[in-house]
């Protein structure tokens, strides 16, 4: 069996991989209850492209566009709903807000190690064609927490949209009015319906199938 080259690579431990194992069963299994949720019911499923289309998503999840791929714009609102407008920690902190104490984060899914180059891909495929098998891997993404919707943070200073003020550098309590712009849904396209509906049934397939249809 070959071995890699790429090195530097932190060492895995059995504890380390049982939590990612875990934590890949959690995400599938929300995603699967949101799927059959979504295709039982039309209203829920068009809350999914309003979601969608204020979170964000692209088609493309290798692509460098901003947005969520599909299937991660699925799995944050199988977490939590509504959702209108996602980022980081220190996405909120540069927008001025701040993640509300005792907030958790949401996860998203990350592929491990770098992408590969069209000419890798090609490569394979060739090698491929030749009747060359490429060994069976393990899951190649895991779930990475940290991500946060604007109803999970609070003003950092005054609120430019309705002016509320924190009591202290420290308040990570005081929060916005619900009727606040910041939390309005943003213009944005949703996801046409079919592509959607082709997703949710992806989502019903074994762990073992759906293992290799996920993506970012
Ligand atoms: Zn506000």
């Amino acid at each position: 069996m070959a071995t890699t080259k790429r090195g530097r690579r932190r060492p895995v431990t059995q504890a380390i991989k049982d939590r990612s194992a875990a934590s890949r069963t959690a995400a599938r299994e929300a995603l699967h209850a949101y799927a059959v949720l979504c295709l039982n019911d039309p209203a829920e499923l068009e809350r999914f492209r309003d979601i969608a289309a204020s979170i964000g998503w692209k088609l493309d999840p290798a692509s460098d566009e901003p947005g969520y791929s599909l299937q991660n714009a699925l799995l944050l609102a199988a977490q939590r709903r509504p959702l209108t407008h996602c980022g980081g920690f220190d996405y909120w902190l540069s927008q001025g807000r701040a993640v509300a104490e005792g907030e958790k984060s949401l996860g998203t899914f990350r592929h491990i190690g770098r992408k590969k180059t069209d000419e890798e891909k090609a490569k394979e495929k060739e090698l491929a064609d030749d009747g060359w098998q490429s060994s069976k891997r393990g899951p190649r993404y895991y779930v990475k927490k940290g991500t946060f919707d604007v109803s999970q943070t609070v003003p950092r200073e005054r609120c430019p949209h309705c002016g509320t003020i924190p009591a202290s550098e420290d308040d990570r309590t005081t929060q916005c009015p619900p009727d606040c712009a910041a939390f309005a849904p943003r213009p944005g396209s949703k996801p046409p319906r079919v592509i959607v509906v082709e997703l949710l049934q992806a989502q019903l397939l074994d762990a073992d199938e759906a293992e290799g249809e996920a993506n970012q």
